[in-house]
């Protein structure tokens, strides 16, 4: 695995990175989860913002301010819900890496961080999900500009094992 990508615990709000990126729901006025997290670390202004953009569609991303956050910018992008695995949901989930990761680039972003995405409310088993995670991570850091920096972040040990196993199978392939 490269080493620019990094896997930790923990919540991503509390990051001093450029840019943590959003589980948000296409409407992208806020939500549980890390969305709701991310509402509450950031502050009124961060909804005020994300008015103006009009939502979502599922596998694009659109970019806010960090406001009280750590992180100066937020990727909001929305995640595929699970129906099973045959109504693209792959491509979707990995589209939604490239897309912040293609902004991030334009914003001259050096280090951002993404959550497990669609895999708590949306249903995305995180086995899969992490290894499309990992792999969008490593092919955009093979012609990165301004992105040095990618860390996973897991929310729950048992996701953070989960995708330590799935680093180790990376590695193995
Ligand atoms: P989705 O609707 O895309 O499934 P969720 O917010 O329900 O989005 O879950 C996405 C992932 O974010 C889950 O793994 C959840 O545990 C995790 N998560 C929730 N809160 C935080 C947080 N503060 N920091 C990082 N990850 C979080």
């Amino acid at each position: 695995m490269d080493r620019r990508i990094e896997i930790i615990q923990g919540d991503i709000t509390t990051l001093h990175v450029d840019a943590i990126v959003n589980a948000a729901n296409s409407s992208l006025l806020g939500g549980g989860g890390v969305d709701g997290a991310i509402h509450s670390a950031a502050g009124p202004q961060l909804l005020e913002e994300c008015r103006t953009l009009h939502g979502c569609e599922t596998g694009e991303a659109k970019i806010t301010k960090g406001y009280n956050l750590p992180a100066a910018y937020v990727i909001h992008t929305v995640g595929p819900i699970w129906h099973g695995g045959n109504n693209n949901e792959d491509k979707l989930l990995a589209r939604c890496y490239k897309n912040g990761l293609h902004l991030a680039e334009q914003h001259r972003v050096t280090s951002i961080a993404f959550p497990s995405i669609s895999t708590g409310v949306y249903g995305f088993p995180v086995e899969r999900a992490s290894r499309i995670a990992l792999l969008e991570m490593h092919e955009h850091l093979q012609h990165a500009q301004s992105v040095q920096k990618i860390i996973a972040v897991c929310f729950s040990p048992h996701d953070f094992g989960i995708y330590q196993t799935a680093v180790k199978e990376f590695d193995k392939n």
